[in-house]
């Protein structure tokens, strides 16, 4: 079956000519949005049991990357890998730092390259130029963080940075030839078909090569939780979600690899949506949804 979407995965065997696999690193990064540099609240529905569980800092960056690709060469055959420092923001640190965990990393057997999440306030001209030299010799992808094009649930979420501060800062990587993957989620509370359609035609806008859609979820342990508990809002539903992210998806072109349809969260830790449990179904529902439009990513970019 042809897949209605340019995945990512499809573009990393391509350019490699093997499977490429992430393996997750936590080099002990704090979040600005937690320690006070921006606030000290954190997103309202980012939960740190989500992160703290799947990783371990106590071990090096190259143990944790050896025991991370020993278990999935086990699943996987001839594997390649990229490192992938997720946890927290991963330029949020001197560029003395940044330079020791990615050259650690890039020593590794098997590593390619890496990837790191972070947030468009925390890279400056200094981490911009660092990772523009490791550009030079590997693969490097900058994972920023967008969540909605819209300001105002951006306050309301406390993410503590602007729709326009996460477009200056890709357009800055951008200029200097680095992969930028946009971050964001779909379904945040109060946001309507319009707001993810103002957010998809941004991006579709800003020489993006990359996006990252999560579905909009209820974590134990966030902000949002909380008030979830104490007064139940509207969740999307799974038709609602898939429709939301095929049209967004039919605005983007194709050059943009999708490196997610959604998010997964541990049982455990999951309040809401119910579906949410359930990937097997968000798969199908998405592809069913592109079936029923005959649709793909890209039609109507
Ligand atoms: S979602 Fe990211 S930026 Fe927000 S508090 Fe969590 S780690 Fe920090």
């Amino acid at each position: 079956m042809k897949i209605p979407y340019h995945r990512y995965k499809d573009y990393l065997e391509q350019a490699f000519g093997c499977n490429i696999r992430k393996v997750v690193v936590d080099a002990g990064f704090t979040c600005p949005n937690r320690d006070g540099t921006v606030s000290l609240g954190g997103c309202a529905y980012c939960s740190q049991q989500s992160f703290t569980p799947l990783t371990n800092h106590r071990l090096s960056i190259t143990e944790q990357l050896n025991k991370g690709m020993g278990n999935l060469s086990m699943r996987f055959e001839r594997c390649a890998f990229l490192a992938y420092f997720q946890p927290n923001s991963n330029t949020h640190a001197s560029t003395e730092t940044l330079r020791k965990f990615y050259d650690e990393a890039l020593a590794a057997d098997n590593i390619v390259g890496f990837a790191i999440g972070t947030r468009p306030d925390c890279i400056g001209e200094d981490v911009l130029d660092l990772l523009a030299e490791f550009a030079d010799r590997t693969y490097v992808q900058l994972e920023l963080g967008l969540q909605t094009a819209n300001d105002q649930t951006l306050a309301q979420m406390n993410r503590g940075h602007t729709a326009g501060a996460f477009f200056e800062a890709a357009a800055r990587a951008r200029q200097r030839g680095l992969n930028v993957c946009a971050h964001i989620i779909v379904g945040l509370p109060g946001e309507t078909e319009t707001d993810f359609m103002h957010t998809a035609r941004l991006l579709s806008e800003a020489d993006l090569t990359g996006v990252k859609i999560h579905n909009f979820y209820v974590a134990k342990g966030s902000p949002l939780a909380e008030k979830y508990c104490r007064e139940p809002f509207p969740l999307l539903t799974l038709a609602e979600y898939s429709s939301h992210v095929v049209s967004m998806l039919e605005v983007m072109p194709w050059k943009v690899c999708v490196q997610r349809l959604y998010g997964s969260v541990r049982n455990e830790n999951l309040i809401a949506p119910e579906w949410g449990r359930k990937t097997n179904l968000i798969d199908q529902a998405l592809l069913e949804e592109f079936s029923r439009r005959k649709t793909f990513q890209g039609r109507l970019a």
